[in-house]
């Protein structure tokens, strides 16, 4: 089976795209440095004779030989994004054009994990990829949701340019066993709150929405993607079921059964206030569309972190 390199392959994702990988036979380099990513997400794969990890920042060129590149390098909560912007940036443009170069040199596929965050505030909806978006430029989510539009422009100019053979995901929202305690998104900061018995910070008057797919799900959509000829994208993949936030931590408290209560505090600038994907093309193209319910995926992620928070999990 092939050589893969999966870029931020410690992170929330990348390590279920490992499991995935390693499970179906392939080789498996890792490769992250761990600002966000964690090497308990992948210890138990350090063992197996075909998955190695290196850390290694990819704002620094990387030389390996490998036939498949899965770029999901990249601070995905807005929490670990803004802490350093530059940084984020950095990720994105320069960590993409080492990572587009090496693709070059190897004659190896890469495919982009982006983001719905380059549709920014939508002012359609639910989103389809022809869209072009309507994202601040000069705000403090731009580090990301800019920094992935150019990544997504590199990945077109190297693929038009060199020939590179290049595939683009847009990742709507993605959860599940793995997210970092401290990661500040929405439905692990409710599910740490709920079985701390603190209080569930909604951000605004929770009635902005998103759409929250299940990670296994995620995974599945991603290695079709990759493994689909003929097609670049980008394509959206993601959960049509669209939820408001303050029905997600009502969700969470009805499973949790915890006696928090639900507080309002301020939205942060530029909190999108709609997002859905448009899965039109996922289903006609790759044949996928997520099949876990959100009360499903919750119960596991809740299982998840009431073993993390216990300390059975590293
Ligand atoms: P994550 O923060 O858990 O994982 C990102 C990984 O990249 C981490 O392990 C981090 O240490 C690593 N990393 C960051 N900068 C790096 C650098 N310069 N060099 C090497 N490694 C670096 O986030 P995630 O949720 O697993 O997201 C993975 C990818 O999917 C990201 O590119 C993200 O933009 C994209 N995505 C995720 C979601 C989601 O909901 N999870 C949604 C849209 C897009
Ligand atoms: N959010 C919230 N409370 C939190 C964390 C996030 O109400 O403790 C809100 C946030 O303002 C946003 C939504 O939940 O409207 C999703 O936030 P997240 O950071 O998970 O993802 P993104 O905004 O990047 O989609």
């Amino acid at each position: 089976m092939g050589r893969i390199l999966v870029t931020g392959g410690a992170g929330f994702v990348g390590s279920h795209l490992c499991d995935y990988l390693i499970e179906r036979g392939h080789d498996v380099l890792c490769v992250d440095n761990l600002f966000s990513g964690s090497k308990d997400n992948i210890r138990h794969l350090l063992g197996y004779p075909y998955f190695e990890f290196i850390r290694h920042d990819i704002t620094h060129p990387f030389f390996a030989e490998v036939d498949r590149i899965y770029h999901l390098a990249c601070p995905a909560s807005p929490v670990h994004y803004q802490h350093n912007p530059i940084k984020t940036i950095k990720t994105n443009v320069v960590g993409t054009i080492n990572m587009l170069g090496l693709a070059k040199r190897v004659k190896a596929r890469i495919l982009l994990a982006s983001t719905s965050e380059v549709y920014g505030n939508p002012t359609i909806h639910p989103q389809t990829e022809n869209y072009w978006g309507n994202v601040n430029p000069i705000g403090i989510r731009s580090c990301y949701d800019e920094g992935k539009r150019v990544a997504e422009t590199l990945m077109m100019d190297y693929h038009r340019q060199n020939h590179v053979e290049i595939k683009i995901v847009r990742i709507f929202n993605t959860y599940g066993p793995r997210m970092a305690v401290n990661d500040g998104r929405v439905i692990s900061n409710f599910i740490v709150q709920a079985l701390r018995g603190e209080d569930l910070t909604v951000y605004g008057d929770g009635a902005q929405t998103r759409s929250f797919c299940y990670i296994s799900d995620l995974v599945e959509g991603v290695v079709r993607m990759a493994d689909t000829d003929c097609f670049i994208g980008p394509v959206n993949l993601g959960n049509p079921h669209e939820s408001t936030i303050l029905e997600v931590a009502k969700a969470i408290l009805s499973i949790t059964k915890g006696s928090s209560k639900i507080v309002f505090r301020s939205l942060p600038p530029d909190d999108p206030e709609r997002r859905c994907p448009d899965i039109t093309l996922a289903k006609t193209i790759l044949n996928w569309e997520p099949g876990v319910p959100l009360d499903d995926g919750l119960e596991k992620t809740i299982k998840y972190f009431i073993e993390k928070l216990k300390g059975k999990i590293f």
